[in-house]
């Protein structure tokens, strides 16, 4: 295992210790693909998300929000063309049954592949390629020829006879219910285009392998905007979509050096263009958010299949078109995953090496820890408890910790990110000198009375 890997077992040993993530299942030995947000988990998730939709929902003037069902009428996916080309290429080895996706393991010995060329394609560059491909689980080299595997998920929603004959899926992606709604909110809001449309939506894949910790799942959610233009005027838009979501992930404070775009070679036949948002991970550079120029497919494809009329009407020119799509979509996992991969560090303070996650105060899980100096003393515990009363009513996400000497318990809220800790000593009671604030970043400590910490905190997390 390289150095680069070891980086990433200790932050998902660190997310497990801590409480930000579980496997899925796992008293009855684990669920391939799947995982729990534990409770330090879900508020950094949500702090994520409610930076996300601040961003594309309140700071924008023409974007509106949506929540659709997850369940959609099978024809969606027969429109949308997941259910004819929703694939993978799928190889299993003879030996074990291991099943492998060829596109990422010739990736992986550079060749040139994805999940968008043909069956045929895919197997003569496999054949080509046969004796460098090792079982990851035997070592063997005996594989099966390659197989296109739709990654839709069915379900028996509705189906009481267990006849199958109609399956009703899990979302395959989150933006199938923007374009459902699409003339909902279009009568419903009268926006004029260009307008926008943002939900953050469950996604249920039966991916081949499941991989990378919270990279490659089989449950997820993605955030996605779709933005309604008039045709042709896609390029000036497109482009700043692309600074803007650029700037969303230094705003979470994501490293740039360790950021890039990266442009799709092999276009679907319909798209005017695609990139890709890239973070390097401990295990290399990978994608963690697409955006797609998708001309009028979607509500072409809908229209068809539903024999709705999804033409937009300007209400000034009386123009009729079917509006082209720009979308972005990002996997929240995926993110979050990079929030912790660049928050984490491991440095050195009072004489010790410590793990600290840097995260912005804005994103971290608990904004303030409130700790008596002394657990043994209970005017110190008492005094504490007050702060901690005041603080809570404040902040929300504010803890107290009396447990282990003081040492201990920087070191556990560094793990976890807690910009703020508040220690109540001696000096607090006797000489009303205030609390000591300590900076997570720098172990400095200064003394602030309680107004003044609050009014400290409130302006860092304004
Ligand atoms: P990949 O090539 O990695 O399979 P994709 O190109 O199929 O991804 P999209 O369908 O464009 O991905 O989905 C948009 C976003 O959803 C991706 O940028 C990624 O962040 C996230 N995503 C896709 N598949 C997964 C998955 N299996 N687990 C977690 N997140 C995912």
């Amino acid at each position: 295992m390289t150095e680069k890997n070891e980086i990433m077992e200790k932050i998902v040993s660190l997310c497990k210790r801590r409480g930000f993530i579980f496997q899925g299942s796992e008293i009855y030995g684990g669920l391939a693909g799947i995982y729990d947000f534990g409770p330090r988990g879900v508020e950094l998730l949500n702090n994520i998300k409610k930076s996300w939709w601040k961003a594309n929902v309140y700071d924008k003037e023409n974007y509106y929000g949506l929540d659709s069902g997850m369940f959609k009428h099978p024809k969606t996916w027969e429109a949308s063309g997941h259910l004819g080309g929703f694939s993978d290429p799928l190889s299993e080895c003879k030996n074990c049954n291991t099943r492998i996706r060829v596109d990422k393991e010739l990736a992986k010995i550079g060749v040139e592949a994805d999940e968008k060329m043909t069956e045929k394609v895919l197997n003569e560059l496999f054949d080509q390629n046969r004796d460098k491909i090792k079982c990851p689980t035997c070592g063997k080299k005996d594989f099966s020829s390659v197989r296109a595997f739709n990654l839709l998920v069915k379900s028996n929603l509705g189906d009481f006879t267990s006849s199958g004959s109609e399956p009703v899926y899990l979302p395959g992606e989150a933006c199938q219910g923007i374009y459902l709604n699409y003339k909902n909110i279009v009568s419903s809001m009268n926006p004029k285009i260009p307008f926008g449309v943002a939900q953050i939506g469950k996604v249920f894949r039966n991916e081949i392998s499941p991989r990378n910790f919270l990279f490659r799942t089989r449950e997820f959610e993605q955030a996605d905007t779709q933005l309604f233009i008039h045709p042709n005027q896609n390029k000036e838009p497109y482009e700043e979509i692309k600074k803007d979501r650029w700037k969303w992930y230094l705003s979470l404070g994501i490293d740039e050096k360790k950021l890039r775009f990266k442009q799709h070679e092999n276009l679907v036949f319909y798209a005017k263009d695609a990139w890709d948002i890239e973070y390097e991970f401990p295990t290399g550079f990978d994608e963690v958010e697409g955006i797609h120029d998708r001309s009028d497919y979607d509500l072409s494809q809908h229209m068809k299949f539903s024999g709705v009329d999804l033409n937009y009407i300007d209400q000034e020119t009386t123009e009729k078109y079917i509006p082209w799509i720009l979308e972005t979509s990002m996997g929240l996992g995926r993110v979050f995953l990079a929030v912790l991969c660049n928050a984490y560090y491991e440095d050195q303070m009072e004489g010790d090496t410590r793990v600290v996650l840097k995260l912005i105060p804005h994103l971290a899980p608990i904004k303030v820890a409130v700790f008596p100096l002394l657990k043994n003393k209970p005017e110190l515990v008492a005094k504490a408890r007050e702060v901690y009363v005041t603080l809570k009513k404040e902040f929300g996400a504010v803890v107290f910790d009396d447990n282990g000497n003081i040492g201990k318990r920087y070191r556990r809220q560094d793990e976890i990110g807690t910009p703020f800790c508040v220690t109540v000593d001696f000096e607090t009671i006797e000489k009303e000198a205030g609390i000591t604030l300590r900076d997570r970043d720098t172990g400095e400590q200064k003394r602030l009375q309680i107004d003044e910490l609050i009014r400290h905190i409130k302006s860092i997390l304004a």
